[in-house]
């Protein structure tokens, strides 16, 4: 007697996984080199829009060591969590702020991702958007050397 068939066995694709895969950095080839604001982190090929880039990491600190830390590279990532960014480990500490970037964070599971929020050429610098505040207490007092500022800058000088 044939032995019956088991109905087709359906696996669905778990919601989880694909969030898990769309948060993976894609391991695209990045360098970091001179750009206009000091150093900056350029990608060396071409990577989609959308695509994971690179995570921001660095350990996690509690509030009394938030508020001593006098580094720059302070994530904050929730109300409770910054992560300090200051280590060697963490090459997305080098991706500059830009007033119209190419690239934008998300927040992920307390977890910081760099997305590509559109497609970005080889040889582009990486920046995203620091964030209002910031911009208004770090950038603005020094003047802010994005390419679109800069750009700004000399059509004026004209
Ligand atoms: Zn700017």
């Amino acid at each position: 007697m044939d032995s019956p068939r088991p109905a087709r066995e359906r696996i669905p694709i778990s919601p989880e996984i694909m969030k898990t895969s769309k948060f993976t950095p894609g391991g695209f080839r990045l360098a970091v080199k001179r750009a206009s604001a000091g150093r900056g982190l350029f990608a060396l090929e071409s990577i989609p829009k959308g695509a994971c880039i690179i995570e921001y990491t660095g350990p996690a600190l509690t509030e009394e060591e938030w508020l001593n830390a006098r580094n720059r590279y302070l994530f904050k990532v929730t109300e409770k969590k910054t992560i300090d960014g200051w280590n060697k480990e963490n090459t997305a500490r080098y991706i500059n702020h830009s007033c119209r970037p190419n690239c934008e964070i998300e927040i992920r599971k307390g977890r910081v991702f760099v997305m590509a929020k559109r497609a970005i050429k080889p040889g582009e610098e990486l920046a995203y958007y620091y964030g209002k505040e910031y911009f208004d207490q770090h950038i603005k007092p020094i003047g802010c050397k994005c390419l679109k500022c800069m750009l700004a800058a000399r059509v004026k000088a004209r």
